[in-house]
């Protein structure tokens, strides 16, 4: 039964084929090259679907992708992704296929897949190289070698995360997951080093947070083109805040910990009324931090009678908002 849906897809191929190089014999001893090529696209783009078609039935015939065979399905996939480098689903499914036995060989497809102008809106394809890269990071090799496929596949999820919007949310983390672990054991600020992974994570979307920022007020910043991701991240404050706290939680003595928290204070809370204990931000007139119920230090309120201040007068009393006191001036007797 199979056998005979091979051959009969072999004799309309080789039909075919025939007929396209009958037909452009033709068309080039009658001076119409161009036309002549234009259907050999499209004829090339049909080959690369009967070629798909023998590629899953194959794929149905062996019952796992082995060191014996992963040549031969590499060469099938290049080959349909040759006739037809616009086949979107070639790339992802092919390449995930051979993406254990052959991750190098997954990668360079996924990468021509990348470069090709045609699909320049398609994020599964970076992000899939970026993941199979990272996946398959070799342990035996050197220290230098191993940072450069970690920032391949960096710049993969970079231009993944570019590409897709609304962003995906696994993209936007397993990018952040890349940018922290470059992190580890490193010195970040002066007087912190990174701890380990989740502190890195912190420390990765705190970088990108400010940087943002920056970008927002025009400061220079060179744009990856990531911010306007990070906009769209929902909660990314509070996303922070809750890491911050977590790790504070967890490690009470940790001094690069701490140093961390009060950078997130001096730099990141910076204008904003926090709880201390927990890091949340809380809104004028609260006594006590909604999250983790310590005290807080009351602001917002009328001077007069305590009402949370709306306007620049009390919609209470009528007083005016506090001005802060001056300095002591000098005169003063
Ligand atoms: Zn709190
Ligand atoms: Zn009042």
């Amino acid at each position: 039964m199979k056998k005979s849906l091979i051959v009969h897809i072999l004799v309309i191929v080789i039909a075919a084929a025939a007929g396209s190089m009958i037909a452009s014999t033709l068309a080039t001893s009658q001076g119409k090259a161009r036309t002549s090529s234009k259907a050999m696209c499209g004829f090339n783009k049909f080959i690369a679907d009967v070629q798909w078609m023998l590629f899953i039935n194959y794929c149905g015939s062996i019952d796992s992708i082995k060191d014996q065979n992963v040549d031969e399905v590499y060469n099938r996939l290049s080959e349909i992704l040759r006739n037809d480098p616009d086949f979107q689903k070639a790339y992802e499914i092919g390449a995930l296929m051979i993406s254990i036995k052959a991750s190098d060989k997954a990668v360079e497809l996924l990468k021509q897949g990348t470069d090709n102008p045609r699909l320049s809106s398609n994020w599964k394809i970076p992000f899939l190289a970026g993941f199979v890269m990272n996946h398959n990071v070799p342990k035996d090799k050197l220290p230098a070698l191993i940072s450069k496929i970690k920032a391949d596949s960096q710049w993969f999820f970079e231009t993944a995360a570019r590409r897709s919007s609304p962003p995906e949310p696994h993209v936007i983390s397993s990018l952040m997951r890349a940018k922290a672990e470059k992190l580890v054991n490193k010195k970040w600020k002066e007087n912190i080093t990174i701890v380990n992974e989740k502190h890195a994570l912190i420390c990765a979307w705190i970088d990108e947070a400010l940087s943002s920022s920056k970008m927002r007020m025009g400061n220079g910043v060179e744009d990856s083109g990531f911010s306007i991701v990070i906009n769209s991240v929902k909660d990314l404050n509070q996303k922070i805040l809750q890491q911050a706290a977590s790790l504070k939680k967890n490690y009470p003595d940790n001094q690069n910990i701490l140093n961390t928290i009060a950078y997130v204070k001096t730099n990141y809370l910076k204008g904003q009324n926090y709880c201390d204990a927990c890091l949340s931000i809380y809104a004028p007139g609260d006594k006590f931090c909604s999250v983790c119920g310590e005290k807080v230090v009351v602001y917002g309120t009328c001077p007069q009678c305590g009402v949370v201040m709306k306007g620049s007068h009390c919609s209470a009393c009528g007083a005016a908002k506090e001005v802060p006191v001056p300095a002591p001036a000098l005169e003063k007797k």
